[in-house]
């Protein structure tokens, strides 16, 4: 595959996500929320997690936001990477997205649509827009407990 056609095929699933996200709106119960912001470019995000009975588990996950294309494309595959999985194997995502971005990592094949990423790494000013939705995640399940907003994390 050439470079041109790589190029073409992330285009066109961040385009595809971001004119039809499948995970946009709030999460009923709210058990965590975040809100981000990339001033760089001015996208902002809200994430919603709805925690399972153990609370060790990510039963559900939700976006709302304004923002490019990228940003927004990026948070609707998160969220559907990320459903079913535990706060530690989330955590981890976390670290080996932004791993990949430095192109030092990438995804295995069953959560390859998270690899479609990876070629926005090729355009330093947009890897931003890509792992606001991560940064904010993190941020969400690193203040346990938290339902409330407690402001922007900002990934400048
Ligand atoms: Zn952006």
């Amino acid at each position: 595959m050439t470079l041109g056609n790589l190029r073409d095929l992330y285009q066109q699933v961040i385009l595809e996500r971001y004119k039809k996200p499948r995970h946009r709106g709030k999460t009923d119960p709210v058990h965590r929320l975040q809100k981000g912001h990339n001033p760089s470019c001015g996208d902002t995000i809200e994430l919603t997690l709805q925690l399972d009975e153990t609370h060790n588990t990510i039963a559900d996950i939700k976006f709302e936001g304004e923002g490019c294309a990228i940003a927004m494309a990026s948070a609707d595959l998160m969220a559907e990477a990320l459903r079913g999985k535990s706060i530690d194997e989330a955590l981890e995502m976390v670290h080996r997205f932004q791993s990949m971005m430095k192109g030092e990592a990438e995804f295995p094949t069953e959560l390859r649509k998270l690899n479609v990423m990876q070629g926005v790494s090729q355009f330093p000013v947009r890897i931003k827009c890509a792992t606001l939705t991560w940064h904010t995640l993190k941020a969400a399940l690193e203040l346990p407990g938290s339902s409330q907003p407690t402001g922007f994390v900002s990934n400048e």
